[in-house]
């Protein structure tokens, strides 16, 4: 037996609680992991609240990050003693995920633990820290570099955000944070932000085109601030949109793009391909200040995770939360 949220829809509603599991009851995979370290991302918070049609079968073991240590593998690329990582492919979703101190996964979806990370700070990156990853690899291949101007990161007290500050700040970015939390404007500061801007002034409808301001973005947000951002932003430049926290509706028009040649490009972590997985998380392993880490995430058991996932989708958490199984 082992331990693990369970995440159940029946006759007596949708609830997650922990649960002693059954190893027999573990999905079909060809490599079984003791788990150590998960996290708390977005999508895991809908997948524990129900508030978001995240998990497509019942009963589900949420949680699409994991670390651990491979206990038994017929996968050729992975021995028994390896530490592994593994981040989305539907984990969480479809199949049973991290939040559990065991999983049986397919080998495919493992990479190694890059040696540079402890369990624990490969898991205060995340599925969120590793999107923000392929946020700056994308400005990168686009041509956006540090003397083009700034780069605006929204939702940026949240996970995505923080990492893509502090990793766009190390890189030598200029970095308009913006935030619906001001207070926390010393903690975006200290991630590298050179400025913090209110929510609100992007949450409305805005023109078709606004003042020329930004030669790059990593939104996470969607909805009216990611029209607005690409309306503001300067010839050329290059949005990329990875998120929904504000709604999934995109109400802008094409003038940024036919007349400003903006380009706004599309950031998916979950079906990402093996090469560019092992790219992001090689770039993690030297572009981002590891003391900033530990500003930026929380630890906590798998009982504190469940309410914690309410808060989350409130905007109330700051940083990341690394869950210890254990
Ligand atoms: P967090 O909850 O940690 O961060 C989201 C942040 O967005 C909040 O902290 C808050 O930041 C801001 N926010 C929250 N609610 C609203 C709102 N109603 N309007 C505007 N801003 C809001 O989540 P994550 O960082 O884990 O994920 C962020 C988004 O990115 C989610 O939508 C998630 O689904 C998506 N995502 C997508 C991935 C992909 O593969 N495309 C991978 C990972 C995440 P603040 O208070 O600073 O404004």
């Amino acid at each position: 037996m082992f331990e693990g949220i369970l995440v159940e829809k029946d006759d007596a509603g949708y609830r997650a609680t922990v649960k002693a599991i059954d190893e027999a009851q573990l999905p079909e995979g060809n490599v079984t992991v003791r788990v150590s370290h998960s996290t708390l991302n977005y999508k895991d918070a809908l997948a524990i609240t129900g508030k978001g049609p995240v998990v497509r079968k019942f009963p589900m073991v949420p949680g699409i990050d994991l670390v651990g240590t491979v206990e038994a593998s017929t996968h050729p690329a992975h021995q028994v003693g390896d530490q592994v990582l593994l981040n989305g492919w539907g984990v969480g979703e479809g199949h049973w995920g991290g939040l559990a101190q065991k999983a049986r996964l397919n080998g495919d979806w493992l990479i190694p633990l890059p040696r540079q990370f402890s369990p624990q700070q490969a898991m205060a990156i995340g599925t969120a820290g590793y999107t923000a990853m392929l946020c700056v690899l994308a400005l990168e291949r686009h041509g956006v570099q540090p003397q083009d101007g700034d780069i605006v990161v929204t939702g940026a007290a949240g996970g995505v955000g923080s990492v893509a500050v502090a990793l766009l700040a190390q890189l030598g970015y200029s970095v308009v944070a913006v935030t619906g939390r001001p207070q926390d404007a010393p903690y975006l500061q200290q991630l590298g932000a050179t400025e913090v801007l209110e929510r609100a002034q992007f949450a409305t409808p805005g023109k078709p085109l606004g003042k020329e301001r930004w030669a790059g973005a990593v939104d996470v947000v969607g909805s009216h601030v990611l029209a607005n951002i690409c309306a503001t932003t300067q010839y050329r430049g290059v949005v990329t949109a990875c998120g929904l926290a504000a709604g999934m509706d995109f109400p802008a028009t094409v003038a940024p793009f036919i007349l400003r040649g903006v380009t706004l490009v599309g950031i998916d972590s979950v079906m990402c391909p093996r090469a560019d997985r092992l790219l992001a998380w090689q770039r993690l392993s030297t572009d981002l200040d590891f003391d900033k880490l530990g500003h930026i995430s929380t630890t906590v058991g798998l009982d504190e995770a469940i309410p914690l996932a309410q808060h989350l989708l409130n905007g109330q958490i700051r940083g990341r939360i690394v869950v210890d199984v254990h």
